[in-house]
């Protein structure tokens, strides 16, 4: 199976010239993607009536979804209350991405900021294993949660902590967010070799099954030392912010895995990702 790419969410120039989502598998097809990632960054609010629309307009055009679940999440909050009502949302979420056919929810790893990181991680997995048993209980099963890697250094998630958390549940997949991975580490991948060290990391903790099939988001995004994310960037954006996304494609070509590449440019994430994914077919 091939990789995937799609933007997330809407960019600028589809919503230029469509006026609903509904119209986003169509468009999509015809610009040769084949993935969308549905946002509830702002909370989950689909209808049933957008829901079912996309849904069968994305099985008409061969296109794939998952769902960006909410971005207050806080999976290692301090405060019991926010953990619960953060189950709560990724309940929400399962049952969106069921409603849309989506198969993956990306879900933020939390912060740290005002406790040690092993505790944050402690709390997190916590809240993540509570959370599945939920999702179970409530006929999710087949929704798979996709912890993110995150861009700020005070936020959990970098590699290492994702598969921590992915370790949890054999149907958890990394979202692997490159952009953010090299904001946090101030232009940490600079070369082919820092992402071939990154997918063994991310074999050996989970497995090459699972990391065949990861999930990624793909940008390049400004950063500054100490804190790391700044800003979403454009593939045209030419300030010397990477990551440069060729040495990766070349490494998923030639090992023949199937990641969904999702796309996160600042308004040009449908176009960023179709230069993606051309590069990829041609070193395929
Ligand atoms: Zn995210």
């Amino acid at each position: 199976m091939p990789a995937r790419f799609g933007p997330a969410g809407n960019s600028d120039a589809f919503s230029k010239v469509c006026k609903s989502t509904i119209q986003a598998p169509g468009y999509l097809e015809k610009m040769g993607l084949d993935h969308y990632e549905y946002q509830c960054g702002r909370g989950v609010k689909v209808t049933d009536k957008t829901a079912f629309a996309l849904r069968d307009k994305a099985a008409e055009h061969g296109i794939t979804l998952s769902l960006h679940a909410p971005y207050f999440i806080s999976l290692s909050s301090i405060e019991e209350e926010k953990r619960d009502n953060s189950i709560n949302y990724i309940l929400q979420s399962c049952d969106a991405a069921k409603r849309l056919g989506a198969q993956r929810i990306v879900i933020h790893s939390g912060s740290c900021a005002k406790i040690s990181r092993q505790e944050a991680l402690e709390l997190a997995k916590d809240t993540l294993i509570r959370a599945r048993k939920a999702a179970v209980e409530q006929g999710f099963e087949d929704i798979i949660f996709c912890p993110e890697t995150m861009g700020k250094v005070n936020q959990l998630g970098d590699l290492t902590e994702v598969l921590e958390l992915c370790k949890l549940d054999d149907t958890f997949l990394p979202c692997v967010d490159f952009g953010h991975l090299n904001a946090r580490g101030f232009g940490c991948i600079k070369e082919k070799a820092d992402y071939e060290k990154m997918i063994a990391e991310m074999e050996n903790a989970i497995g090459t099954d699972r990391t065949k099939v990861f999930h990624s988001h793909f940008s390049k995004i400004m950063f500054t030392e100490p804190g790391g994310e700044k800003k979403h960037l454009t593939f045209d954006d030419n300030m010397g912010y990477g990551p440069d996304f060729e040495p990766l494609m070349e490494i998923i070509a030639k090992k023949d895995m199937s990641p969904v590449f999702v796309c996160e440019s600042a308004g040009t994430q449908d176009k960023d990702a179709l230069t993606m994914k051309n590069y990829y077919l041609s070193v395929k």
